[in-house]
C-alpha cells in the first residue's frame, strides 16, 4: 500500500484512535487545543478527513501569519530541499546569510546581529544568556502576565503560575504590569495604570539590588495572557528604568512580531527600542521550526569568540532559512502586514465592538491588527470571568459552526492569519456572534 492510499483509507475516527493511543504526548491549555482531526489547509481554511471545513481563527497558536500552504513559501522550501537540507552553523551558507539580512532589515536602528534558534523558547533562553553575558549580572525580571516558552529559563520567566515550576525559577522575579480592561463599559485611566505599574517595577528593582538585575524581559504586547496592549508611556517608562539601572531590555516578539499587529514588529507601534528582540512563529509562519534573537550593537559589542549560545546543530537550518526568506519577501510583495492593519482596524475591531454591544457576556474588546481578544464575563456589573462550563459551550458552539478559535481561560483570542480577507473576517465574526447568542 502506498502512502497515498493509506491516507485515502483514513477518516476522522481512525486518525483520532491512532492519536489517542497515548504514544504522542499532547498538552492542552484548559482543553483549548481542540478534539479536531485536521487533514489539510489552505490560506485561512482547514479541512478534516470528512471534508468539514473550519475557518482558522487560531492561526495554530498564533503562528501561520501568511496562511496555510502558501505556494510561494512551499516552492522555496522545495527548491531548498533539492539543493541542501542540512549544514553546520560553522559553515557559511547562502540561505542563512540572506535570511539574517532580511530579518535584520525589520529591526530598529542600532541592531547589527541575529542569532537563529529553533523556536521561541530557546530564543528567550539565549537572549537571557546574552543579557547576562553583557551585563555580568544574574537576575531576570519578567511580568506576571506573560508566556515566554516551556524550557528552563523561559518557563521560569513566564508569569503564569499554572505553568511555572517555581523551584527552578531561581534568579527570576516577577513584576506587575498594567492590566488593561479597555472596555467602553467602565471608566479607566490608562496613564495612571502605567504610572502605578512603573512604580512597582522600580520597587522590585530596588528590592533585588540596583546592580543585580541583568534583564527585564517582556512581551511587547502580551499574547497568551490576553492580548494586553500596553498603555501610553508604559514601555517608554520601562526603557527609562532599564537605562537608569544599566539593565538590558528584552522584548519578546515571538507571538506579536512579524506582521500580526499590523506593523512588522509590535514595538513599531510604541517607538521604544529594546536591546534584544526575540522572535519565532510569524517569521516564517511556522512552515519549518525557527526563531531567533535580534541583537543590538550595545549588547553584541560585549561578545567574543568564546561566547557560546545554544541549540546550535539546527541554528540557521537551510529549510527554515528558505522559509524565512520566502515568507518575508511574500509579506512585502503582497502587503500582508498592511492587510493585517486594515482588517484589524476596519473589520475586526469595529465588528467585535458591535458584538460587545449586543452581548452582556462580553466584558472587554482589545488588540491591534489581527491580534485581538474579547474577554467573557458573567455580567458587566461584577466583571467575574465567565465560568468554565459556559466557556466550553461557547468553544463547542464556534467549532460546530465551522470556526476554530484560540480560547484561553475566559478569552476568545481572535487571531486569524494576516492574509484574512474582509469577507472571511466577517464570516468569523458572525460565527462568534451566533455562538454567543446560543449561550442564552
Ligand atoms: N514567547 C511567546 C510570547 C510565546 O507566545 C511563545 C509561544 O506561544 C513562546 C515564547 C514560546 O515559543 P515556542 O513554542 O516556539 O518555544
Amino acid at each position: 500500500m502506498t502512502t497515498t492510499s493509506v491516507h485515502t483509507a483514513l477518516n476522522n475516527q481512525t486518525v483520532k484512535q491512532l492519536d489517542r493511543k497515548g504514544v504522542f504526548y499532547s498538552w492542552s491549555v484548559q482543553g483549548s487545543l481542540d478534539p479536531l482531526v485536521i487533514k489539510s489547509g489552505r490560506g485561512c481554511w482547514l479541512w478534516d478527513y470528512e471534508g468539514r471545513e473550519y475557518l482558522d481563527f487560531s492561526s495554530q497558536l498564533v503562528n501561520t501569519n501568511i496562511g496555510h500552504q502558501h505556494p510561494k513559501v512551499l516552492n522555496a522550501i522545495k527548491a531548498q530541499v533539492d539543493e541542501l537540507t542540512t549544514i553546520a552553523p560553522s559553515h557559511a551558507n547562502y540561505a542563512r546569510g540572506l535570511a539574517a539580512e532580511k530579518v535584520l532589515a525589520r529591526a530598529p536602528a542600532g541592531f547589527d546581529k541575529v542569532f537563529f534558534t529553533n523556536g521561541g523558547a530557546d530564543a528567550n533562553e539565549n537572549a537571557i544568556r546574552m543579557a547576562r553575558a553583557a551585563t555580568g549580572r544574574e537576575k531576570v525580571l519578567s511580568a506576571y502576565r506573560s508566556y515566554h516558552g516551556g524550557t528552563g529559563s523561559a518557563i521560569a520567566a513566564t508569569g503564569d503560575f499554572r505553568r511555572v515550576p517555581n523551584e527552578y525559577a531561581r534568579g527570576h522575579v516577577h513584576f506587575f504590569s498594567p492590566y488593561l480592561y479597555r472596555s467602553d463599559f467602565w471608566a479607566q485611566n490608562e496613564e495612571e495604570e502605567a504610572v502605578r505599574a512603573l512604580q512597582h517595577l522600580r520597587r522590585v528593582i530596588e528590592a533585588e539590588g540596583t546592580t543585580a538585575v541583568a534583564a527585564i524581559l517582556l512581551e511587547t504586547v502580551p499574547g497568551t495572557a490576553g492580548i494586553l496592549v500596553p498603555p501610553n508611556g508604559y514601555l517608554a517608562g520601562v526603557r527609562a528604568l532599564a537605562d537608569e539601572f544599566g539593565i538590558a531590555l528584552i522584548f519578546d516578539e515571538v507571538m506579536a512580531g512579524f506582521g500580526r499587529t499590523g506593523e512588522w514588529l509590535a514595538l513599531d507601534h510604541f517607538g521604544v527600542t529594546p536591546d534584544l528582540i526575540t522572535f519565532a512563529k510569524g517569521v516564517n509562519s511556522g512552515y519549518v521550526p525557527a526563531g531567533g534573537v535580534l541583537i543590538s550593537e550595545k549588547i553584541s559589542r560585549h561578545f567574543n569568540d568564546s561566547m557560546f549560545f545554544g541549540g546550535l546543530t539546527y541554528s540557521g537550518h537551510p529549510l527554515a532559512m528558505a522559509a524565512i526568506c520566502a515568507t518575508l519577501d511574500t509579506m512585502e510583495e503582497e502587503d500582508i502586514v498592511g492587510n493585517a492593519a486594515r482588517i484589524g482596524a476596519n473589520v475586526l475591531a469595529p465588528g467585535l465592538k458591535q458584538i460587545a454591544e449586543r452581548h452582556e457576556n462580553v466584558g472587554d474588546v482589545r488588540g491591534l491588527g489581527v491580534f485581538q481578544a474579547i474577554e467573557l464575563v458573567e455580567d458587566r456589573a461584577t466583571r467575574q470571568p465567565l465560568n468554565a462550563k459556559a466557556m466550553g459551550q461557547l468553544k463547542a458552539a464556534m467549532i460546530e459552526r465551522g470556526l476554530l478559535p484560540f480560547v484561553v481561560a475566559n478569552r476568545i483570542h481572535v487571531v486569524p492569519p494576516c492574509v484574512v480577507t474582509a469577507h472571511e473576517a466577517e464570516q468569523g465574526l458572525s460565527i462568534i456572534n451566533d455562538s454567543l447568542a446560543s449561550l442564552r
